[in-house]
């Protein structure tokens, strides 16, 4: 075990470098396991505070990692904080859903071994270099399916990229809450399931089946809710399905039987337990979940956050290399508990 009782701080015997993107905690472990010591003993050496929580100032760790203090807040975005959240607030940081795994492929191409947790937008779900699934259910290294031979699934990503360049990230991250929720409320219910089976035949055979949670689920119904979210983020689709717009709710139930669910029935019967079908009468599906990304900060936020960071980095190539560069926003893609997907 490393001795880290050292009254003055000076780098440890293993140098690692930061993966871009990694959390503060991901790269502490790394840096520990290297060291053959614990994550907890190397922050209190790093911080000298017993029980300290992250974030902490980056200039110690730096000292302690051997490596440039302004590469490592390049790369991990939670070190600096900004002007207005100093080291010792938590806040940023202890928000959940906000890191994933990275891609392990990725990973191993920068020699790392073991995982490496980053902070992702909503819409990282999929590694497009290496054709891989990153996103919900991907919980454990090996759990990251093979898209290769998958192209709706790669399709998809690159118009939900797409959906985010138009209408921006949080238009299409709220809608694309909504689209997942509802698809997989149908797939459940085993309606409107037809690409989702096919997509699951294609990853496991035809006698497949999978847990709710499963990554292959999620990847499988991937197409679908983007196609949803491409109506859902759209003001022009939120328009036609406005309350009391009849015939622009036919155009757009049209339109989801078109792009999203072929045979979709509108209008639906009375008292319809369809998730659509509520979400076009009274704007959200009967499911306190997606209440929670109302918690979502605004667009306004990120723009100021995006300007201090962007100040941060020009500064970090002039003298004022000292200040503190502030944190990106980060999410990541929503996830919810459903049915069974099995059929
Ligand atoms: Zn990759």
């Amino acid at each position: 075990m490393l001795d880290l009782n050292w009254t003055n701080l000076r780098p440890l015997p293993r140098s690692v470098a930061p993966f871009r993107g990694e959390t503060t905690a991901s790269y502490l472990r790394r840096l520990a396991a290297a060291n053959q010591s614990d994550e907890k003993s190397l922050l209190a050496y790093i911080t000298g505070i017993p029980r300290v929580t992250l974030p902490f100032a980056a200039d110690r760790l730096a000292v302690v990692a051997g490596r440039d203090e302004w590469a490592l807040r390049l790369a991990i975005p939670d070190l600096g904080l900004g002007r207005n959240r100093g080291p010792g607030n938590p806040r940023a940081y202890s928000r959940r859903k906000d890191d994933g795994l990275a891609c392990r492929l990725c990973a191993a191409a920068k020699g790392i071994a073991e995982p490496v947790r980053c902070w992702k937008q909503p819409e990282d779900v999929i590694c497009l270099r290496h054709g891989r699934w990153i996103g919900n259910g991907s919980t454990a290294d090996s759990d990251q399916p093979d898209l290769r031979f998958q192209p709706d699934i790669l399709q998809a990503h690159r118009r939900h990229l797409r959906l985010v360049r138009r209408h921006g990230r949080d238009a299409v991250a709220v809608g694309y809450a909504f689209a997942e929720y509802i698809c997989r409320r149908w797939v459940g219910e085993r309606s409107y399931n037809e690409g989702f089976r096919q997509r699951m035949e294609i990853f496991d055979g035809a006698d497949w089946s999978v847990h709710h949670t499963a990554p292959l689920l999620a990847a499988a119904i991937y197409p679908q809710v983007v196609a949803l979210t491409r109506l859902l983020a759209s003001p022009f689709w939120q328009a036609q399905a406005q309350p009391g717009n009849s015939l622009g709710q036919q155009r757009f139930a049209n339109e989801v039987s078109r792009t999203v669910a072929p045979g979709y029935r509108w209008p639906q019967p009375p008292r319809s337990g369809d998730p659509l079908c509520h979400w076009i009468m009274d704007r959200r599906p009967h499911d306190p979940p997606l209440l929670s990304y109302r918690k979502w900060p605004s667009a306004s936020w990120l723009a100021a956050e995006q300007s201090e960071r962007d100040a941060a980095l020009s500064d970090a190539t002039s003298t004022s290399r000292s200040r503190e560069l502030s944190a990106s926003l980060l999410w990541d893609a929503p996830g919810f508990s459903t049915q069974s997907g099995a059929a």
